[in-house]
């Protein structure tokens, strides 16, 4: 990840201004919407493109209690930034580093057996007790332990808890479906964890966290919120469910502002193709605007003639094919100045775009757009109080 300590107002090529100040408002308004629950901010895949490091500070500095990644080494790197308190790491794979993680007191979650295994190895050559989140599967059908297989992994688990390797801290699971509620699936898991949860307490397990509820959940469905909520793409203020709400609905204001300076204008005449395969004809005489990000930034080119973008308080859109490094903009007649700012996207109340509305662009999900955004384009990090 490229840092910059330049102000926003530099003239950089590009950047993705983070706004701090927002992350916060984010983490608190969250933590009012699950009040009864510990909050972890989710910052995996460098905090969904915004910087691991700078954006988990500011979460713990506005009561995130916990920290969460997907893998072992992303918590590890965010240990080693000095990031206290507990931290937990769920995508683990054979050989990983079990001990390391134990040394760096890193929560750790645990779906099956192989990787029981590891960790009470690890556990004992470390001599320090591992903290172990137990997966289900209540129906996601990705991670996690299947209900017929729940009881050696808890029987496993537990003895290996009375030998003093391991301390199981967390019950936990993810929802499939979060963000369509009532989906018949949303209480067909909450029911299967409060089953798996229940067995695994009659065996004797006593953890300290029992969790299952990602950003949609936590915002829209508080009898999932139980002892702790693992929120993600809301803390960076995007909406987990555009379909539900937007992120002003649910208090949250969307953090990255994608922005690049405009690196020549110039008039064309009509009938001019315009990038790659000439997929886009200028329909008469205008002026081009040559924007220069491209999908080696993150831009997805599927938004190739679609994507929007804020020049001079109009929007334009992707005139053609976005290509590696670059795409053009069709600015029709209007001469603003090389370096002009291009807003891709930001919380939208200058006029800008969103980052919903490049998903829509291109076919996907905002978090998809926010978390590809390149190492190339530097973060420029705003509104650090604790800095
Ligand atoms: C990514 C992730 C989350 C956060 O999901 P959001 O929808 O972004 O809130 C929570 N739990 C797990 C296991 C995840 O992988």
């Amino acid at each position: 990840m490229t840092e910059t300590a330049l102000p926003p107002t530099a003239p950089l090529r590009a950047r993705a201004e983070i706004d701090l100040a927002a992350l916060r408002d984010n983490v608190r308004a969250l933590r009012a919407h699950a009040p009864g629950a510990v909050l972890m901010a989710v910052v995996k895949s460098d905090a969904y493109g915004h910087g691991a490091v700078r954006c988990a500070r500011a979460a713990v500095a506005a009561g995130a209690g916990w920290l969460g990644t997907a893998t072992p080494e992303e918590a590890l790197t965010l240990r080693a930034a000095g990031l206290p308190g507990r931290i937990m790491c769920w995508l683990w794979t054979p050989g990983g580093p079990w001990r390391e993680a134990i040394e760096a007191d890193l929560d750790v979650s645990v779906s099956g057996l192989w990787a029981l295994r590891e960790v009470t190895e690890a556990a004992a050559a470390a001599g320090v007790r591992a903290r172990v989140h137990l997966k289900a599967d209540t129906g996601l059908g990705r991670s996690g332990c299947q209900p017929d297989d729940w009881p050696d992994l808890v029987a496993g688990a537990l003895r290996a808890e009375a030998d003093g390797l391991l301390t199981v801290t967390g019950l936990w699971s993810h929802f499939a479906c979060a963000d369509e509620p009532g989906h018949p699936s949303i209480a067909a898991q909450l029911t299967r964890f409060r089953e798996m949860v229940a067995y695994a307490e009659r065996q004797g397990a006593r953890p300290e966290v029992r969790h299952i509820a990602n950003s949609p959940a936590t915002l829209t469905l508080p009898e999932a919120h139980f002892d702790l909520v693992r929120t993600g793409v809301a803390v960076y203020g995007i909406s987990p469910s555009p379909e539900v709400g937007t992120p002003a609905d649910f208090g949250l204001r969307p953090v990255m502002t994608l922005s690049a300076s405009l690196a020549l204008v110039k008039h064309a005449p009509g009938g001019h193709g315009v990038s790659y395969g000439h997929q886009y004809v200028t329909p008469g005489a205008t002026t081009l605007g040559l924007v220069p990000v491209g999908y080696a930034d993150g831009i997805p080119r599927h938004a190739s003639g679609s994507g929007p973008v804020l020049v001079g308080g109009k929007w334009r859109t992707v005139a053609g094919r976005i290509a590696m490094d670059q795409f053009v903009v069709d600015l029709g007649g209007d001469e603003p100045p090389a370096g002009t700012e291009a807003v891709l996207f930001g919380p939208g109340d200058r006029g800008e775009p969103t980052a919903e509305d490049w998903a829509q662009a291109a076919g996907t999900i905002a978090y998809e757009i926010v978390t590809r955004i390149g190492t190339r384009v530097p973060r420029v990090y705003v509104n650090d109080d604790a800095s």
